[in-house]
């Protein structure tokens, strides 16, 4: 069985997160979406939004699976008999970070691979801190978020962001 890892904080899920899960779920039998807890982040959303949004979202997908991570991910791929963890691509930025992740990841694992992908066009340039930023000058998020979690993604961030 081809199982995969999809790890990332997304504060919030955004149409560039799907657009990977569900590209990703037509090439492997089993596709974790896994919510990862970065200690040097700080997140507008708590774990428990964050899985609730994911599971919205995918649940048209059978074979994606949304949980939670509080160790490494090439741990917690290994627990979960994953061999490969999926990273978006958008950007240099993204493929300088990824390579560093990439070369950590393989030092504590070596036999579990990284496979990156490239954005579809219209989600070169979003990102969750992109949709804070949209929301945070009453711009409309619609085209960048599932239409399942727009209400509750605005109402959430426009509450937050002067916390
Ligand atoms: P980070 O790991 O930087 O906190 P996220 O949690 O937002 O990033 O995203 C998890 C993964 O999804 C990363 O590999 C990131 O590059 C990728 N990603 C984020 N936004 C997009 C997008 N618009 N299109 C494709 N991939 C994306």
């Amino acid at each position: 069985m081809k199982i995969a890892v999809y790890p990332g904080s997304f504060d919030p899920v955004s149409n560039g997160h799907l657009d990977i899960i569900e590209r990703v779920a037509k090439v492997f039998d089993k596709v974790y979406v896994v919510v990862a807890i970065n200690a040097q982040k700080k997140y507008t959303f708590t774990i428990e939004e964050k899985i609730e949004m994911l599971k919205k979202v995918t649940c048209h997908i059978p074979n994606v699976i949304v949980d939670q991570c509080s160790e490494l991910v090439s741990i917690y791929s290994k627990k979960v008999n994953a061999n490969v963890i999926i990273r978006g691509l958008r950007n240099f930025n993204d493929y300088q970070d990824e390579i560093s992740l990439f070369q950590f990841n393989r030092s504590i694992s070596p036999d579990i691979d990284t496979f990156a992908l490239f954005p579809s066009a219209n989600n070169l340039f979003l990102s969750s801190s992109t949709i804070k930023e949209l929301i945070l000058f009453n711009a409309s998020i619609e085209q960048y978020v599932p239409k399942e979690i727009v209400s509750f993604v605005t109402k959430t961030i426009k509450e937050r962001q002067h916390k």
